[in-house]
């Protein structure tokens, strides 16, 4: 089955034309794009788009996702990350959810995602209190029946959670304490063993689906488990997917913990690769930042997230210029709380103009755009099939409307993008060179329908969420007083908008 788009204006993001629009005509055959050029013709059994006032452009790359958070959209506000953290990633009482809930839980996020013109994800998936391949089917099933390219990890923790806080040993009460400690983290063998069984299962799946490794962090890790991940990840060629220095707490964690920055500590490692892709990078030096572009790794941009935590600016415009390759995350659905990347480009459009007088150093939106395509796709590592309209590549793409308001009048088509466009110009979807938005509408799936099983589901999850955070709100006292311990460090580091450049 061959697609013909014609006489559409194209921002092919790669190849010769870069991010330079240019109008021509573009063909799908099977699952690829053929070619990009003038005058291209169809035969009988081709389909033919008419382009004339549509833009055609690579499928949006959500680069750092928990879909494990959906269910707590809306629901939190006003939270830094580790108090946050005590609600949306419960330790006390957290009990498994039906398959059922997180298939619905994961089509959610694929549904909006496509909606708003992701064609690709990056799911970080946790489950709480831990992973089971029943679970880990049941999203990748939702992205297979949505019809959305994902690369999905199983999110690890193999430490003790209080030991992955910097004081929370001589902070937090003893038989609070003793709780905390009931639930065992998993071994390396444990881990090892499902994340390989969970490549075997459903890596390559419908030609759409990665499995790649998530130690979750280098203070919730032991470098046995982070060392033989990442062996994984170079052996399958899969990302290698880490949070690094999201906070300052964590920022003090380094040298607590380990006497040094945890970017120097995951280099000692070995651990910084081409493939390793680190969530945010916010607290880190210039000499940090140095080692990260040395390495060639890439970071994930959570513009919108950074914002909801109150966690900090990342230097994008130093990492930009150390080396390091740069994409855009929606991050979890609850400190977003959405996954719509037309609204994170546009805050990361705008983020980095507050916090730096110089507008010469400013984000421009053509960076913004490489960011959330084929930048997306080479910290997903898949950057030689998708992220860019290229002849040979996947056939991952959007149509637009620029007849809409949006796009009226039409002036520079990369500033429209990130400072007009919220999605609702998309017409078309296509993901693998299948059709999967038409019109608007979702084609594979019945929306309504799982919108309605999904609320109807949610008074018995909300029960059980009561008790869930009544248990670990118990907490909060303890962690808000280690927070403030680390806010009054000095590293010499500013990454607060009121902290000047
Ligand atoms: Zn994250």
């Amino acid at each position: 089955m061959k697609t013909l788009i014609k006489g559409a204006t194209i921002l092919a993001m790669g190849g010769a034309h870069g991010t330079e629009p240019l109008t021509g005509d573009l063909l799908i055959s099977g699952d690829r794009i053929e070619a990009i050029g003038t005058g291209l013709s169809a035969d009988d059994e081709t389909r033919v788009i008419d382009g004339t006032e549509k833009l055609v452009m690579p499928g949006l790359v959500n680069g750092h996702l928990h879909t494990n958070e959906a269910l707590y959209k809306g629901r939190y506000d006003n939270m830094p990350l580790e108090v946050w953290m005590l609600y949306s990633y419960p330790i006390l009482k957290a009990k498994r959810l039906p398959p059922r809930l997180v298939y619905l839980r994961s089509m959610l996020v694929a549904m909006e995602s496509l909606k708003t013109g992701a064609t690709s994800i990056v799911d970080d998936l946790y489950e709480s209190p831990k992973a089971e391949l029943d679970l880990f089917e049941a999203a990748v099933n939702a992205y297979e029946d949505a019809g959305i390219r994902a690369t999905v990890s199983a999110h690890v923790v193999d430490r003790r959670f209080l030991d992955t806080i910097p004081f929370t040993r001589e902070t937090v009460p003893q038989a609070l304490q003793d709780e905390a400690d009931e639930r065992p983290p998993p071994s390396v063998a444990d881990y090892i063993s499902f994340v390989t069984e969970a490549h075997a299962r459903f890596h390559g799946r419908s030609g759409r689906i990665s499995v790649m490794t998530a130690p979750s962090a280098p203070q919730r890790c032991t470098p046995e488990l982070m060392q033989a991940a990442n062996d994984l990840a170079r052996q399958w060629g899969v990302p290698f997917h880490t949070h690094i220095v999201e906070t300052k707490v964590q920022c003090a964690t380094g040298p607590e913990f380990y006497g040094k920055s945890l970017i120097r500590y995951m280099d000692d490692l070995g651990l910084l690769q081409p493939w390793t892709t680190i969530a945010h990078s916010i607290w880190v030096s210039d000499d940090d930042i140095a080692i990260m572009g040395k390495r060639g790794v890439s970071i994930v941009h959570n513009a919108i997230s950074n914002q909801k935590l109150g966690a900090g600016v990342a230097p994008v415009r130093k990492l930009l210029d150390a080396g390091v390759n740069v994409a855009l995350g929606s991050d979890g659905i609850c400190s977003n709380d959405t996954a719509r990347m037309f609204d994170v480009m546009h805050a990361a459009g705008l983020l980095h103009k507050i916090n730096n007088p110089d507008w010469s150093r400013w984000l421009t939106a053509s960076e913004v755009l490489h960011a959330c395509t084929l930048g997306g796709a080479r910290s997903a590592f898949t950057h030689h099939e998708t992220g860019s309209l290229e002849p040979g590549k996947k056939a991952d793409l959007l149509v637009l409307d620029m007849t809409t308001v949006n796009f009226t009048p039409l002036n520079d088509i990369r500033n429209h993008l990130v400072y007009c466009e919220n999605g609702a110009s998309i017409e078309t979807v296509f993901v693998n060179g299948e059709v999967v938005v038409e019109h608007g509408k979702l084609t594979k799936v019945d929306e309504k329908a799982l919108l309605a099983e999904l609320r109807a589901a949610m008074p018995e999850f909300l029960a059980h969420t009561l008790e869930v955070e009544a248990a670990n709100r118990r907490l909060e006292p303890y962690f808000t007083k280690i927070i403030h311990r680390c806010y009054g460090k000095d590293f010499g580091i500013m990454r607060w908008a009121s902290d000047g450049a």
